[in-house]
C-alpha cells in the first residue's frame, strides 16, 4: 500500500482553496466569464462528470451523474456506463468529492465557521438519523423503477405515473436535495415574492411552505452539527457511502502512534461527520462510508498517527 504525504499543516487551507475554486468553477455562468466560451456545447461531455452535479445548469440539466442515471433509467435504458463511471470514481476517489468539492459540502463548512458551540447527537440517535438519507435513497429507486420498467410494455401506464409524480420523474435527486433548494427553488421563490411584494407565494401551494420550512430547519442545523445535511439526509451521500468503504484511497490509524481516546480522542472530536474513529480498524476507517475524506483528523492529530494510503 503506498502512503500519499501531504503537510498536514497545510490541509485545511489546500481545502479551502480547491472548494472556493471549485464552487466557482461548478457555476457555469463564472465559467462563461471567466473563459469567454460557450458553455452550451460542452453539455454532451459534462453530464458524465461527477463534479459536474450542482448547481443544476445548462450544462448539467440532470444535476449531474447520479441524476443521470436515474434520468436514463425513467427513460428505459439501463445506464450501464454511468454506473460504471460513478463506482469507479468512488473506488479510486473514496468519498473526496464530498470532502473537498461538492458546493453543499462547502456551504455547510462555512456555516459551520459561525462561532457557536457546536452540538453532537447521541450516539444512538447518530445512528438512527444516519439511516434517514438511506431511505430517501431506497424512496427514490421505488418511486421511478415502476417508469424504467413500464415504459417498454405499458405505454398508459408510464404516461398516467409520469404525470402524476412529474416533478420526481424530472428531478428524482433534485427534488430531494438542498442543492436544488439554494441554487434554484429559493431564488425563484425570492423573485416571486419580491415581484409579488407580500409572501403570498410561499403560501401557494403546501409542498412549496413544507420544503421552505424543512430546508431552512437543515440550515440552521448545519450551523451546530457540522454537515448536517451531508450525515443525514444527501440521497447522493447514501448512494457514495455503499461504494466508499471499497474504496482503494484508505485513511488509517497506527496502532503504535496513536495514545488512543482517553490520553487523547482529538481525532474524534475534530470530525465534523462525528465518525468513532478509534472504535474502527486501525488500517481503514470509513465509518461505514460516512467519512468524506476532508483529513481534519489527520491535520489535527498531534502524534501524527493519521495517513492516507492507496491500495
Ligand atoms: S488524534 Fe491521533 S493520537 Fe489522538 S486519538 Fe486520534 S489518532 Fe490517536
Ligand atoms: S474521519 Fe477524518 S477524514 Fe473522515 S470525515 Fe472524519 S475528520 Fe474527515
Amino acid at each position: 500500500m503506498k502512503s500519499l504525504s501531504i503537510k498536514n499543516h497545510y490541509i485545511t487551507l489546500i481545502r479551502r482553496i480547491v472548494q472556493i475554486t471549485a464552487f466557482l468553477l461548478l457555476n457555469y455562468y463564472i465559467i462563461q466569464w471567466i473563459f469567454s466560451i460557450n458553455i452550451y456545447s460542452l453539455k454532451g461531455y459534462a453530464s458524465y462528470f461527477p463534479i459536474l452535479q450542482t448547481p443544476r445548469s445548462v450544462i448539467s440539466n440532470e444535476s449531474g451523474i447520479l441524476e443521470l442515471i436515474f434520468f436514463q433509467g425513467v427513460n428505459g435504458i439501463f445506464p450501464f456506463l454511468l454506473i460504471g463511471i460513478f463506482i469507479l470514481t468512488i473506488l479510486f476517489a473514496n468519498r473526496s468529492f464530498c470532502g473537498w468539492i461538492c458546493p453543499m459540502g462547502t456551504i455547510q463548512d462555512a456555516l459551520a465557521i459561525i462561532p457557536v458551540k457546536r452540538k453532537k447527537f447521541k450516539e444512538k440517535t447518530h445512528q438512527s438519523l444516519l439511516k434517514f438519507k438511506f431511505l430517501i435513497a431506497v424512496l427514490i429507486i421505488v418511486i421511478v423503477l415502476p417508469l424504467g420498467l413500464s415504459i417498454g410494455s405499458n405505454v398508459l401506464f408510464y404516461n398516467n405515473y409520469k404525470a402524476n409524480i412529474s416533478l420526481v420523474a424530472d428531478k428524482p435527486i433534485g427534488f430531494f436535495s438542498l442543492s436544488e433548494f439554494i441554487f434554484v427553488s429559493f431564488p425563484e421563490l425570492m423573485i416571486d415574492i419580491w415581484a409579488n411584494g407580500n409572501l403570498t407565494p410561499l403560501f401557494s401551494n403546501p409542498w412549496i411552505f413544507i420544503s421552505f420550512m424543512v430546508y431552512i430547519f437543515i440550515i440552521i442545523l448545519s450551523v451546530y452539527y457540522p454537515r448536517f445535511y451531508c450525515r443525514y439526509f444527501c440521497p447522493v451521500g447514501a448512494f457514495c457511502g455503499m461504494i466508499s468503504g471499497q474504496s482503494f484511497l484508505k485513511i488509517s490509524r497506527s496502532p503504535v502512534k496513536c495514545v488512543g481516546r482517553y490520553e487523547c480522542g482529538i481525532c474524534e472530536k475534530v470530525c465534523p461527520k462525528q465518525i468513532r474513529i478509534l472504535d474502527e480498524p486501525f488500517e481503514f476507517f470509513s465509518g461505514n462510508g460516512e467519512c468524506n475524506v476532508c483529513l481534519k483528523c489527520m491535520e489535527k492529530c498531534p502524534y501524527g498517527a493519521i495517513k492516507f494510503n492507496f491500495g
